[in-house]
């Protein structure tokens, strides 16, 4: 099990305190982007700054999945959670998810993303 390999290297760093997405930051035009770039896609300009990006978030929309795939055990939810930097990240949705709703405050956590032992380190929303 590789639980401590992230699934995409630069996407977030595991911190005492739990996971943070890791972004950038034009100086520019204050465009934000997970994950890190060096070019700003809006001005281009190239001046930018690594940050932090907010662990809480509201729920865009979810959608739980009950076919497997071949890196991923069924059932599973994902959606689109709105940070307030402006950005909108994709990523699984974990806990009670039954219950949430368009809207609903989540926020980041640690998860495992994989089948069996072929597991990596990954992040997630939750219900705040
Ligand atoms: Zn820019």
């Amino acid at each position: 099990m590789n639980d401590d390999v992230p699934f995409h290297a630069g996407a977030f760093e595991s911190m005492p305190d739990g996971p943070v997405l890791l972004g950038s930051r034009c100086r520019a035009c204050a465009q934000v982007y997970h994950p890190r770039t060096s070019t700003c896609l809006n001005c281009g300009g190239a001046d930018l700054e690594d940050i932090h990006l907010s662990r809480r978030g509201r729920l865009e929309c979810c959608t739980t999945v009950y076919m497997p795939t071949a890196t991923m055990e069924a059932p599973y939810t994902v959606g689109y959670v709105q940070l307030p930097e402006g950005l909108r990240v994709f990523a699984p949705i974990q806990g009670a998810t039954a219950a949430l709703k368009v809207g609903a405050s989540v926020t980041l956590a640690r998860c495992t993303v994989g089948r069996g032992e072929k597991r990596l380190a990954a992040y997630c929303f939750v219900p705040a």
